[in-house]
C-alpha cells in the first residue's frame, strides 16, 4: 500500500541519519531563516552509530574537536563541549587530559545531538527507491518511495528538490562467505556476542588485522578468561595506525582541496603514501596491550592466542557431523601448506566498502555523468555532475574518495563538509523560482 506524505515539496531529502546527515540536519538548522524546508529518512528505529562495535574501553580515532560542528562553527551549541557541559562532565574532561574519547561516549554525544533535531527526521523509513519528476523542461524534483521498517508491505513517496545521500559504508565479507550464527562479520559483533549462549573454552577465529580485528581479539580474550582466539592476516603483524601530527594533515578541509585538484596518477600516490593513517592499522596502545597480554600469557604457560600471520582463510565450513562449529581453513601463504582448524564462531573483521549510490538513484543514474574510470563525477560541493536535463541537486556524504580523498567517509570532515553541503544547498535554492517559503526545519 503506497501513500502520498504530504503534497509539499521538499527542498531537501536526505537518506540515512547517521554522523554525516545529522552535521548536515545541524548545519541547515544552524542557517536560521534561510534554513530550508529539509526532512531526513533513517531505517534504523533510533538513531545508532556502529552499536555493534561499542566495545567497552574502544576509543575515538579522532580528536574530541572533530565533532559535528566545531570545525565549522565553534560556537555552535551542538559541539561536545556543550554536551559535556550539559551533562556535567566538562571539568571532568579536562581534567582526564585526553583528546580522543571513548567511543561508548562518543555515540552518547551523537545521539545527544540527534534527540535536539527530532523534527528533522523519520527513523524507521528506509528509502528504498528514487524516481525522476519531469517538469516542463528538465527533472527538477524527485520521488523518494519510503518504506516503513515497521510494516515493510507500506511504503509512502515523498518529492524533494534535491537529494543528499548519507547512507554509510556496507559490510565486507570475502567472496564465497555467507554470514550465519558462527560466521559473524565484526559489525554485529556485539549483538551477536550477546546473544551466544554461555559455554566454556570457546575457540573463536578472527579474520583480519585491522582496528576492529584488533578490538575483537583483545575483547573476546579479556572478556573470556577461557576462550581461545585464532588471529588470521595476511600480514605479517598488526601495524601502526599513524596519526603523526604531520601525517594526519591528509585529514585537514585543505588536503580535501589538494586531493580535489590533482591528477589521477597525484590521488593515487596520496592514497598510497596515507593510507596507513585509517586503512588495515591498529592503534599503537591496542597493539601492545594484546603483545604484553600474549607475552604475560606465554610466562604463566598459557597460550590462548595463537596468530596466523602471513595466512588468509581460504575457505569455512560447517564442521563434521555430530561436532559443533566451523571448519576453517587457514592458507600458511608463503608455501601453500593448508591447515584446518575448528572454532565455534568465525568474526570476519574484513572492512567495509562505500554504499554504491547509483542502484538507489534508479533511474536518475541515466542523467549522471562517469568519468573515465566509470566513477561518478562530483563537484567540489560534493553535489553529482549531471546532465542539464537533471537541474535537481544530487549530493554525496560518503562514497567520494576517488575525488575528495580519505576523509571522505570520515568523521574528520563531517562538520566542514556539512557546512559546505549546506552553503551549496542554500545558494541553488536563494535562486530556485520554484522553492517553497523557507523557515526553519519543518517536521517531515
Ligand atoms: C567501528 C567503527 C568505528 C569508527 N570510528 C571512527 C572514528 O573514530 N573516526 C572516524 O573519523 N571515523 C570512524 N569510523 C568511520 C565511519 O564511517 C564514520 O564514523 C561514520 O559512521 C560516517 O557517518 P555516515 O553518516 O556517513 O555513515 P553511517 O554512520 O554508516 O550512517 C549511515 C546511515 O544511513 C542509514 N541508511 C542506509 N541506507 C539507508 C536507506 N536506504 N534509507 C534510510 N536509511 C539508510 C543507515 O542505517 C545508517 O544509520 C568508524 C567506523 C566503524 C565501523
Amino acid at each position: 500500500m503506497a501513500s502520498q506524505e504530504t503534497s509539499r515539496t521538499l527542498d531537501v531529502a536526505g537518506i540515512g541519519f547517521g554522523p554525516s546527515n545529522l552535521a548536515l540536519a545541524i548545519a541547515l538548522r544552524e542557517r536560521g531563516r534561510e534554513a530550508p524546508n529539509a526532512a531526513f529518512f533513517e531505517r534504523s528505529t533510533s538513531f545508532g552509530w556502529h552499536r555493534g562495535m561499542l566495545i567497552d574501553d574502544a576509543t575515538m580515532q579522532i580528536s574530541f574537536l572533530k565533532d559535528l560542528v566545531t570545525l565549522r562553527d565553534p560556537r555552535s551549541s551542538f559541539s561536545f563541549l556543550c554536551y559535556l557541559q550539559e551533562h556535567g562532565r566538562l571539568v571532568d574532561f579536562i581534567n582526564h587530559q585526553i583528546l580522543v574519547p571513548s567511543r561508548a561516549e562518543f555515540h552518547d554525544y551523537l545521539a545527544w545531538a540527534a534527540a535536539r533535531v527530532p523534527e528533522a527526521v523519520s527513523y524507521g523509513s528506509e528509502v528504498i527507491a528514487v524516481r525522476p519528476v519531469p517538469g516542463d523542461r528538465a527533472v527538477d524534483c524527485v520521488e523518494l518511495v519510503i518504506r516503513d521498517v515497521a510494516e515493510p508491505g507500506r511504503t509512502r513517496t515523498r518529492l524533494a528538490r534535491n537529494l543528499v545521500l548519507a547512507t554509510g559504508l556496507q559490510p565486507a565479507l570475502p567472496d564465497g562467505v555467507e554470514p550465519s550464527d558462527r560466521v559473524w562479520h565484526s559489525s554485529d559483533f556485539l549483538h551477536r556476542l550477546a546473544e551466544l549462549p554461555p559455554a566454556p573454552e570457546r575457540t573463536f577465529t578472527v579474520v583480519g588485522a585491522g582496528q576492529s580485528a584488533a578490538e575483537i581479539t583483545n575483547h573476546l580474550l579479556g572478556t573470556f578468561p577461557d576462550a581461545r582466539v585464532h588471529a588470521v592476516f595476511s600480514r605479517y603483524g598488526y601495524s601502526v595506525a599513524d596519526d603523526s601530527p604531520f601525517a594526519n594533515r591528509i585529514f585537514d578541509p585543505a588536503a580535501v582541496d589538494d586531493y580535489y585538484l590533482a591528477s589521477p596518477a597525484v590521488r593515487e600516490s596520496l592514497m598510497r603514501y596515507h593510507g596507513n593513517a585509517n586503512y588495515s592499522v591498529v592503534d599503537l596502545d591496542l597493539i601492545k596491550e594484546i603483545y604484553r597480554r600474549q607475552y604475560q600469557e606465554k610466562v604463566a604457560g598459557i597460550h590462548r592466542l595463537r596468530i596466523a600471520n602471513v595466512s588468509r582463510v581460504r575457505a569455512v565450513a560447517p564442521a563434521a557431523a555430530g561436532v559443533d562449529g566451523v571448519e576453517v581453513q587457514i592458507e600458511f601463504l608463503p608455501n601453500g601448506d593448508v591447515e584446518t582448524v575448528n572454532s565455534d564462531i568465525v568474526i570476519f573483521a574484513t572492512g567495509y566498502r562505500p554504499a554504491d549510490p547509483l542502484p538507489l538513484l534508479g533511474e536518475l543514474a541515466d542523467f549522471i555523468e562517469l568519468d573515465d574510470e566509470g566513477m561518478l563525477r562530483v563537484d567540489r560541493n560534493y553535489r553529482v555532475v549531471t546532465s542539464e536535463k537533471l537541474t535537481c541537486g544530487i549530493y554525496l556524504q560518503g562514497a567520494t574518495e576517488h575525488t575528495h580523498g580519505i576523509s571522505s567517509s570520515l568523521l574528520s570532515m563531517t562538520a566542514v563538509r556539512s557546512g559546505e553541503i549546506a552553503e551549496s544547498l542554500c545558494a541553488d535554492l536563494r535562486h530556485s523560482p520554484a522553492r517553497a517559503v523557507t523557515g526553519a526545519l519543518r517536521t517531515p
